[in-house]
């Protein structure tokens, strides 16, 4: 079993019972990425991180790509206003509430320091515009941050779905099976003929597949996660072996922060016990912001991750191959391409315009137009 990242998973998880000793406790609200990445730091699957970032740690993220000295890409902090921080104090252990009031966990403080979201953005996003989502999203965040070890109740997030395992489960699952090789599919969006092409290549050479869809916030338009995780349990149940295809969730936000949540992404599929990450065409990535291979060429510039990055060219269908292929493997031009992506799928049923099955399967269409009748396909994009 290949070991989480930086060694060691991370798990600070007090018995569900211990929450009544804390009633009372002072505590401070948590938005709801805060809320779902505290569960995320406490069952390992931000290994090896042990709380939010304190001044110092954030700083060396942004310059350096590092924690410690291990590679980490992206931010993990808890942003509070300028009136709750007045409250707070280092040293102090306070309570950690989710945005519905519930007590979920606990926090030792060690810093309390100015939010500097402009050096965030730029090292993150490398952009300051409003208009990227992942910037919009911090430029609206508290305007203080709080570091400090956490610790949570219990070991699931009741707000999670079904389909979610900590990484403790999922490695243990994995070797269950006897899969020595998992591939782990980071999507935000339904299963269409391109993903499927680079989940069957993954799966001809890994011994399992984890298909693992973002449950946390996600911009306005994108696909509901919910959506996505029940379109995933449909597509895995029509098409794959049942003992080679494991479906999970991941409870973080997205952040679009391109080649730097790439790095992110797999890293988290390595602490869920994943030897293998399928990186594909701009990964993570939003609008024009990032070039479509950044995210290749970023996993070249750090020290090498214990996980595989399989990095993907993008699929498409070509009419003269009649078949998804790559550049790779078609050696026809432009003209009999068809690109396949989760925009263009959104667009198409916007439009109310038919989905041909080289671009998305019949039943995923079906599945797809069913729900479109009960509920909105596509997230507000509303932070919580
Ligand atoms: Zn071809």
């Amino acid at each position: 079993m290949i070991a989480p990242h930086g060694g060691k998973l991370v798990q600070q998880c007090l018995p569900e019972g211990a929450r009544d000793r804390y009633a009372g406790i002072p505590a401070i609200p948590m938005s709801a990425i805060a809320a779902s990445d505290l569960w995320n730091i406490a069952t390992g699957v931000f290994s090896p991180l042990t709380g939010f970032m304190d001044r110092r740690t954030l700083h060396t993220v942004l310059q350096d790509n590092r924690v410690e000295s291990v590679a980490w890409t992206i931010p993990i902090t808890l942003d509070v206003s300028a009136s709750i921080a007045e409250r707070i104090q280092a040293g102090r252990e306070m309570g950690l509430t989710d945005p519905q009031g519930v007590l979920r966990g606990l926090i030792q403080i060690s810093d309390v320091y100015p939010h500097p979201k402009d050096e965030r953005c730029r090292g993150t996003f490398g952009t300051l515009d409003a208009r990227h989502p992942g910037v919009a999203t911090v430029q609206g965040m508290g305007e203080y941050l709080v570091a400090g070890t956490v610790q949570t109740f219990g070991e699931k997030d009741p707000s999670l779905n079904a389909g979610y395992r900590p990484p403790a489960e999922t490695r243990e699952y994995f070797a269950k099976q006897g899969w020595s090789t998992v591939a782990g599919f980071q999507t935000r969006n339904v299963p269409h003929r391109a993903h499927e092409y680079l989940q069957r290549c993954a799966l001809e050479c890994t011994e399992g597949l984890f298909i693992q869809p973002i449950s946390g916030w996600v911009k306005p338009g994108d696909f509901d996660p919910d959506v996505v995780q029940q379109a995933y349990r449909l597509f895995i149940k029509e098409l794959y072996p049942a003992d080679r295809v494991l479906l999970g969730s991941l409870s973080t936000a997205m952040r679009y922060a391109g080649p730097k949540e790439a790095v992110f992404h797999a890293i988290i599929r390595q602490n869920f016990g994943c030897t293998h990450f399928i990186v594909g065409r701009d990964h993570a990535g939003v609008g024009k912001f990032y070039h479509a291979y950044a995210a290749h060429r970023m996993f070249d510039q750090l020290p090498p991750l214990e996980i595989n990055v399989l990095r993907f060219h993008e699929p498409f269908y070509c009419a003269r191959c009649g078949s998804i292929a790559t550049e790779k493997t078609c050696g026809h031009g432009e003209p009999q391409r068809t690109y396949i992506n989760g925009s263009d799928v959104r667009d198409m049923l916007l439009a109310n315009r038919t989905i041909p099955p080289h671009i998305m399967r019949e039943e995923m269409v079906r599945f797809l137009l069913e729900q479109q009748q009960q509920r909105p396909l596509f997230s507000d994009g509303v932070r919580g």
